[in-house]
């Protein structure tokens, strides 16, 4: 596919960001570039127009970039997955370890209902465990997630002991 290699080279390298020794992959370049922006929904769009989703679950904060077009183009309603204490109504929370301590994940309660088909979306997968707290929390309200779709997998940094099943991770460019 020839727009792999536009959306690729539109990603932007920043060593030493938010810390010495890490190689931040910057997606903000590739929103500057209208084509290799629309390419990028639009590979997602290509994949999952057909499989019944009903929810698209965008994580904090760039699963918010990418998760709302993709939802509008495949008709499913778009359901943000927040850091602790943003949402305003209840919600429903779960914790998942960094690499250093832990963080939460909330999702407002009734923004999906049992049986509803999800798909999530991040811009990039590390360990995974980020996108594992996703699902738990989807699949506690008896949602079927069909599949986790980020822009960019890091491959080697993937930790089995996270739940994520990565047979459902898709990924537009692996590193
Ligand atoms: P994981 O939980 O280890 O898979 O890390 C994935 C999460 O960290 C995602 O929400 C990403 O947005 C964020 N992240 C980690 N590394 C990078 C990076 O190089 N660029 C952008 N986001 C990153």
């Amino acid at each position: 596919d020839t727009r792999l290699a536009r959306i690729a080279s539109a990603i932007r390298v920043i060593p030493d960001f938010p810390k010495p020794g890490i190689l931040f992959q910057d997606i903000t370049t590739l929103l500057l570039d209208t084509k290799a922006f629309k390419d990028t929904v639009d590979l997602f769009v290509e994949r999952y127009r057909d499989q019944n989703i009903n929810v698209v679950a965008g994580v904090e904060a760039r699963g918010f970039i990418f998760g709302p077009p993709i939802a509008l183009a495949i008709g499913a309603k778009f359901v943000p997955m927040r850091k602790p204490n943003k949402l305003p109504g209840e919600v429903i929370s779960e914790e998942y370890s960094l690499e250093y301590g832990t963080d939460k994940m909330e999702m407002h309660v009734g923004a999906v209902q049992p049986g509803e088909r999800a798909l999530i979306i991040d811009d990039l997968i590390a360990t995974g465990g980020t996108l594992g707290a996703a699902i738990k929390l989807l699949e506690r309200v008896g949602v079927h997630v069909v599949e986790c779709a980020c822009v960019i997998e890091l491959p080697e940094l993937k930790d089995l002991n996270n739940y994520i099943p990565m047979t459902i991770t898709w990924c537009i460019e692996k590193l």
